[in-house]
């Protein structure tokens, strides 16, 4: 099928030439002939699979038309929510790339950077917000922003919307807005408290769904390592030999982990950056455009942060930690092998998430190949649970001996070695 086949206006059409998209992802293939038919639609997608211009597309023909009608003030008729800034600022570029050879407006608002330019972009009209659910609410409170008039609501990666715990500000969104409108919901997975927000929100939905929320795109080869927590710093730089890897996402499971991962590679002369919630807008804006630049090669991201990562072809990803959440997992390597581009996604074990391996492997219904070619194999057995309450023990005895050392120095601890001695 081609996007000629959508009875979609020309404007949109040209607008897709100047990207070369000729054929709609298979979620726009379900999702924008429900949506130009008035639809409500609840998606079952992961990002890369091209679900931004599956509601963006046929939003921007619905506006176009009801423009063409009626030329007076504007107001805002259509909002989307999302969870990230990145999210909210890749959606809104594409709301402007689809909409160039039309007359409508988008603005995209956000939190952590003051509020003066995103309010003067408000006051000067939009057809489209694109917002984080926060920041929405602030400048509703403010009075600078009122739904009255939206007919198209989207929420976006609702899943992760609930795992940050936007529950209640989307209840408070969702009841500023009319009844009479259309409703998009996506998530890439569909626990049972997702379908329930979602009733909530649609009504009569169609069910679209791209790849099962257990299963992992097919262009993805997936690949682990079994090694011991302390040889994963040198793992990864023996994986990282690999000349091919010109672009690399990493995941960490924690901030202060992503920070020391990206100082490590920066020490052994591997470009890197670090990208997570506690970096300020500017530097991760910064660090991102260094790593489409090709100036970057290792963008080290915690899960939260990566979620609004739109990177062309981008083919590799290292999971250096195994997430406890088999779905993060789906997540993480969703960020590969982008719009049919292949993927490569490697995984790095230590013994103690070997069992979330088992569990990730159960969710996606294959087995994920193991490298043998491992100059550090997995030499430790994961403790067992008398010897977790031990190691729990001890770690709250060094911690108590840590703040006691503090106070006896005024304020500065000695620095000791923290690191595991169980062997
Ligand atoms: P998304 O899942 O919305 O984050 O989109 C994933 C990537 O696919 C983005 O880089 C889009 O620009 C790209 N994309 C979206 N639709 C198409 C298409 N029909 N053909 C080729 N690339 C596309």
């Amino acid at each position: 099928m081609q996007f000629e086949d959508l009875d979609l206006i020309e404007p949109i059409l040209k607008a897709l030439d100047d990207q070369n998209y000729t054929e709609p992802t298979p979620i726009q293939e379900k999702a924008i002939p429900l949506v130009l038919n008035r639809k409500d639609v609840l998606g079952c997608a992961q990002t890369g699979t091209g679900k931004t211009a599956a509601f963006a597309i046929p939003i921007i023909q619905h506006l176009y038309y009801n423009q063409q009608h009626k030329q007076h003030h504007r107001k805002i008729k259509a909002l989307v929510i999302t969870p990230t800034r990145e999210l909210a600022i890749q959606i809104g570029d594409s709301f402007s790339t689809y909409s160039k050879y039309t007359q409508l407006r988008n603005t995209v608002i956000f939190g952590g950077v003051k509020q003066g330019a995103q309010v003067n972009a408000l006051r000067n009209g939009v057809d489209v917000l694109v917002a984080t659910p926060g920041r929405l609410l602030d400048l509703m409170d403010q009075g600078y922003i009122r739904l009255n008039d939206i007919e198209y609501f989207v929420l976006d990666e609702a899943d992760r919307m609930l795992d940050m715990g936007f529950i209640h500000d989307i209840r408070k969104i969702i009841d500023k807005l009319p009844h009479k409108r259309q409703s998009l919901f996506f998530s890439a997975t569909m626990p049972g408290k997702i379908v329930e927000l979602s009733r909530k929100i649609l009504n009569n939905p169609k069910k679209v769904e791209v790849t099962p929320a257990s299963s992992t795109a097919e262009t993805i080869q997936q690949y682990i390592y079994f090694t011991n927590r302390e040889d994963k710093k040198n793992l990864l730089k023996h994986i990282l030999e690999d000349q091919k890897m010109k672009q690399v996402l990493l995941f960490s499971k924690t901030k202060h982990g992503a920070d020391k991962i990206a100082r490590n590679l920066v020490k052994q002369k591997i470009k890197a950056a670090a990208i997570h919630g506690d970096k300020g807008q500017n530097q991760r804006q910064k660090a991102l455009a260094q790593f489409k630049a090709g100036e970057v090669r290792v963008l080290v991201a915690t899960d939260i942060a990566a979620r609004g990562i739109d990177i062309d072809k981008l083919q590799y990803v290292i999971n250096y930690d195994i997430p406890n959440i088999s779905e993060t997992y789906v997540h993480r390597i969703g960020r590969s092998g982008r719009a049919g581009e292949n993927g490569v996604a490697i995984s790095i074990s230590e013994p103690e998430e070997n069992s979330f391996v088992k569990d990730i492997e159960k969710l996606i219904n294959q087995k994920i190949s193991v490298v043998k070619d491992n100059p550090y194999p997995q030499t430790d057995k994961p403790m067992t649970d008398s010897e977790k309450k031990e190691w729990e023990k001890e770690k709250q005895k060094r911690k108590k001996e840590f703040f006691a050392n503090r106070n006896l120095q005024g304020g500065k601890a000695k620095s000791r070695n923290h690191s595991r001695s169980r062997r």
